[in-house]
């Protein structure tokens, strides 16, 4: 079935999505809106009902708040969106007039769910968005779209608001932006939306994320707004305040996805092919790379030696650091780089050593 966008066509750029992480109050919900409506946004946030990683904390206000984004309708004619996960909350919405519907990433990981809200909807004209598992696993974001495509959904966005990790990083949730930009490739009528707050979990690298976001195409922004986010009961240092939205998207640099301008096109190919030069050179060099570890192996093989060497591996990764360092490379992306070589380094000496027989290095 045929996938239209969620907003009218053609599609503005950025698509703005902004409101509380939940709504709390009457008065909190109404006057964020009413900040917002002044602002032209496309589309009002508030959680009703919050998914959350402890028990104890703020589990949403629940159906009174319904009332609220009723009225958020009435009084600034905005189009208003809440996080549904099961089918109560989907009947819920739709009584109160609910314009969007969006899956949160803790729904899109759990097929069950996904399908009892996509029975729930069926025979129902309603724009949903599905925001990322939480985990980087693309076919599942995917299953989660094919399901409500099933039910007759035709109006569907995916919000990328990052993945889950364990340890420490800049990102509440880590980008990974190599899945969504894999999506747009793989469903480019798709409505693609970056939820800068979730990924960043704080305030002070929101636009740079929503920056990028604008550079890699995305059509809009999700973004948590409150009027006093120190004092929020969920997300608090993620949320920005009405004013500072305003400010956050007029400094956003708009860029044209193409040209027809055709000495820009000229140089930009002529670039592009010094790039496919030095690629097949890499692929040159991994390629002789793996075929050292393959000697290695059969050597380790022939002198009953095991793979794993953890001071060699350690003593590569930290050269090619501090190598990377000086060429301007930073230290994840070697480290992650590295990883991959190894990995497949792996592979290729495992392949050698589980062979029958006794080879010589020398002979090959
Ligand atoms: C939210 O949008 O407030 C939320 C709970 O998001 P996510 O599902 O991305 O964690
Ligand atoms: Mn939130």
């Amino acid at each position: 079935m045929k996938i239209n966008p969620i907003f009218e066509t053609p599609i503005k750029r950025p698509i703005l999505i902004a409101g509380p992480c939940s709504a709390e109050t009457e008065e909190q919900v109404l006057q964020t809106a009413q900040e917002l409506a002044a602002q032209n946004i496309d589309l009002f946030r508030a959680g009703i009902w919050k998914p959350r990683t402890r028990p104890n904390s703020f589990e949403g206000v629940g159906t009174v708040g319904l009332k609220w984004l009723k009225k958020v309708k009435e009084q600034t004619g905005l189009k208003v969106t809440t996080e549904v996960a099961n089918r109560e909350h989907v009947f819920e919405a739709l009584k109160y007039g609910v314009d969007v519907l969006w899956l949160g990433a803790r729904t899109t990981v759990n097929p069950f769910s996904v399908q009892e809200i996509a029975d729930a909807l069926e025979g129902v004209d309603i724009p949903v968005l599905v925001k990322n598992p939480i985990n980087p696993d693309l076919n599942l974001w995917i299953g989660a779209i094919e399901r409500l495509q099933k039910a007759g959904i035709n109006k569907i966005g995916v919000i990328h608001r990052g993945f889950s990790a364990f340890g420490d990083s800049k990102f509440r949730n880590t980008p990974r932006w190599q899945i969504p930009i894999e999506l747009m490739q793989r469903m480019p009528e798709l409505t693609f939306i970056c939820d800068n707050s979730h990924i960043c979990g704080r305030r002070d690298i929101l636009e740079e994320v929503a920056q990028k976001a604008m550079d890699l195409n995305f059509h809009g922004l999700m973004t948590e707004i409150h009027p006093t986010p120190d004092a929020a009961w969920s997300d608090a240092k993620q949320q920005i305040t009405p004013y500072q939205y305003k400010e956050l998207i007029n400094n956003l640099v708009m860029r044209e996805i193409t040209t027809n301008n055709q000495l820009f096109l000229k140089n930009l190919d002529g670039l592009r092919q010094q790039i496919d030069v030095v690629d097949n050179e890499l692929m040159a060099l991994l390629g002789k790379r793996m075929q050292l570890a393959e000697d290695i192996g059969l050597y380790k093989k022939n002198n009953n030696i095991s793979i794993l060497q953890p001071s060699r591996w350690n003593e590569i990764l930290q050269k090619a650091i501090v190598k990377g360092k000086e060429k301007g490379l930073s230290e994840e992306f070697v480290a992650l780089f590295l990883k991959a070589i190894h990995e497949e380094s792996i592979n290729h000496q495992e392949a050698v050593m589980n062979k029958e027989g006794v080879e010589n290095v020398s002979s090959k």
